[in-house]
């Protein structure tokens, strides 16, 4: 169960009812997608963001090794971290 996703496809679905009127099939496809988003948001759970478990450690931004935190310079690559 992912709730934002689940929120946004409600929204969606209401401006896909909001649209019907207007613009008719474009509507009703706005409300086909915020369905089919609510239906994903039931199967699927929220991403969690890439972490490593050691605390002390990061992920280099260029090419992704775990490193020391307190690196200014990955080892690997030699990139500069951010
Ligand atoms: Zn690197």
């Amino acid at each position: 169960m992912w709730p934002l996703l689940a929120a946004y496809g409600i929204v969606t679905i209401m401006s896909g009812i909001f649209l019907l009127p207007i613009t008719g099939t474009f509507g009703m496809a706005i409300g086909l997608i915020g369905a089919l988003m609510v239906v994903t948001s039931i199967f699927v759970s929220p991403p969690t963001p890439e972490q490593p478990d050691d605390k002390s450690k990061k992920y280099c931004s260029y090419c992704i090794a775990e490193i020391d935190k307190n690196e200014k310079i990955c080892p690997l690559c030699e990139i500069e971290q951010i």
